[in-house]
């Protein structure tokens, strides 16, 4: 059982349960003693509209707004694809390129589509993701993690999710959503954000 006061736990802006495993497991790397818990705990805070032009504006704007309504220490992250051809777009609108928010199979069709008469050289891209840390008292870090590949033609593999199956991890041959979820962890972008976080909340609140 915990023994965590209030004051070492911390809120994660997502009501994604995977999430919130995947970084509890990043920050018992790092030794922070924090008591990790989702956003789901406190259902009657609002979600926040994601106004920023970049993903640490994105990620702070998550992370202040819930450090404020539930007076709790806050971490957020925001991620994306960035495709060198298309001037590092989807980028921040990566979860809605096809419009819906959130329709992964739309917005990978599209991106498809788009890149379609593009040869194997000219198809760079990579995953950026940047990890906010906020605290009650106003206080904030931001970290950023980013996993560099190119693009397939077509989909491949079913693991993961959204762009994962078209994104080849440099030095790779599989796709993201060939690997296994710990292979993915230890080469992501909000892997290596997170894991660049960690140890500036244990300077916080450790
Ligand atoms: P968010 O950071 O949860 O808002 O995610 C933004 C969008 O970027 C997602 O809807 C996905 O389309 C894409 N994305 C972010 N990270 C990944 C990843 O690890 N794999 C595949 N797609 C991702």
């Amino acid at each position: 059982m915990s023994t965590a006061t209030p004051a070492t736990r911390l809120v994660l802006a997502t009501r994604n349960a995977h999430k919130v495993i995947e970084l509890r497991a990043i920050l018992a790397e790092t030794g922070p003693a924090v008591e990790l818990v989702g956003a789901d705990a406190f259902p009657h805070v609002p979600d926040v509209k994601e106004t920023g032009v970049t993903f640490a504006d994105n990620a702070l704007l998550k992370a202040r707004a819930l450090a404020e309504a539930t007076g709790l220490p806050a971490v957020a992250d925001d991620s994306g694809i960035c495709v060198d051809v298309l001037g590092g777009a989807p980028g921040i609108f990566s979860a809605r390129w096809a419009g819906r928010h959130g329709d992964d199979a739309a917005n990978l069709d599209l991106l498809l589509a788009q890149l379609a008469d593009i040869d194997d050289p000219h198809r760079g891209a990579h995953f950026a993701c940047a990890a906010a840390l906020a605290l009650p008292d106003g206080t904030t870090r931001v970290t950023e993690g980013r996993l560099t590949g190119t693009l397939r033609h077509a989909p491949t593999g079913g693991g993961g999710f959204g762009y994962d199956p078209i994104l080849q991890p440099e030095g790779d041959t599989r796709t993201l959503a060939e690997l296994t979820a710990d292979e993915k962890n230890a080469i992501s972008h909000r892997g290596r954000a997170f894991r660049a976080l960690a140890p500036l909340v244990a300077e916080l609140l450790g």
